[in-house]
């Protein structure tokens, strides 16, 4: 099958080389002439334009930063003269950005009028679930929308959630940022407050794991450096899921809760604390630094 691969950054670039490993064929395209570089040596074919790269797909992909890319990729910048305009009818688009749900369900209205299937499939896993293979799928598509992308999502995860109707994916994507923003910080007061006393970070942080404060934080993505020799904290959080786009997530969950009148006042908290570590210079950095707020200094 020909792919379309739109948005070649940390998520976006391995997973398009795992569908070209799997024998599909792939033209890819990112706006960054150096993401596209470093994704040609890795052996992906680059179109000249999102345009050129969707001549002859039978599947798009994008995998975008925020809504306003979504938006001005499919639909343009001025609403008009998008991408969806030059997609062949009966082509599956597959949106796996972490957007609005309402974001979602616009683009998806004007790609059905223009006679195209539409699905957000946002995922979680990391850059190291991208890599591998094995991200999870949260899905916002009709059933037979939903079985029409399995295969293709199948060769970029391993698990591959029906969260509901278009824009439902979304909605459980921020549920569950805003559930990982809240426990990553907790996670960094925890083991602050430990090292302070002259604990041993990892020591205590294995003691957690195994008990009843354990969670995903502890087990795969230690924001102390030194504790885990492949997480972010052990090489100056370079990589991996930005504070920027943590802050994004949490601001959308925080939109979507006004929206609903749901009282989410931990996920607030969190959001203002990303915030903060921004605008203090670490927007770049991966969202575990913000541990470094709750350090003492030279602990
Ligand atoms: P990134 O910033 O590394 O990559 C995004 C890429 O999109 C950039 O290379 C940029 O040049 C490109 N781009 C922007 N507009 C474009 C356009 N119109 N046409 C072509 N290319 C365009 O971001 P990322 O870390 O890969 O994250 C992508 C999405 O996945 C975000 O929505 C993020 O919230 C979500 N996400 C990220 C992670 C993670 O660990 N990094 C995990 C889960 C979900």
């Amino acid at each position: 099958m020909q792919i379309a691969f739109i948005g070649l950054g940390h998520m976006g670039g391995p997973m398009a080389v795992n569908l070209q490993k799997a024998g599909h064929g792939v033209a890819a395209f990112d706006l960054s002439q150096q993401a596209c570089d470093k994704f040609a040596a890795a052996g992906l074919t680059i179109a000249a334009s999102a345009q050129a790269a969707v001549q002859g797909a039978q599947v798009v992909i994008s995998m975008l930063p925020a809504s306003r890319h979504v938006q001005a990729l499919y639909l343009g910048a001025s609403g008009e003269g998008g991408l969806l305009a030059h997609i062949a009818p009966g082509t599956l688009v597959i949106d796996s950005s972490t957007i609005a749900a309402a974001t979602s369900q616009q683009v998806g209205k004007a790609a059905n009028a223009a006679g195209l299937d539409f699905i957000d499939a946002p995922v979680s896993g990391g850059t190291g679930g991208a890599i591998a293979g094995t991200l999870t799928f949260m899905v916002g598509a009709s059933l037979a929308q939903l079985e029409r992308a399995r295969p293709i999502l199948e060769k970029m995860g391993s698990n591959i959630f029906h969260a509901g109707n278009v824009g439902a994916g979304q909605t459980a994507k921020i549920c569950n940022n805003m559930l990982l923003g809240i426990l990553m910080i907790g996670t960094s007061e925890a083991i602050a407050l430990g090292v302070a006393n002259g604990l041993d970070p990892q020591v205590l942080s294995e003691i957690m794991r195994r008990s009843s404060g354990g969670n995903w934080a502890l087990e795969k993505y230690n924001p102390w450096p030194g504790v885990q020799e492949n997480a972010p904290s052990s090489k100056q959080y370079a990589g991996g899921f930005g504070t920027d786009l943590m802050l994004k997530d949490l601001g959308l969950a925080q939109e979507n809760a006004g929206a609903v009148q749901a009282a989410t006042p931990l996920g607030g908290l969190a959001r203002s604390l990303y915030a903060m570590h921004s605008m203090a210079g670490h927007g770049g950095l991966d969202f575990s630094s913000i541990v470094k707020s709750l350090q003492k200094r030279g602990d």
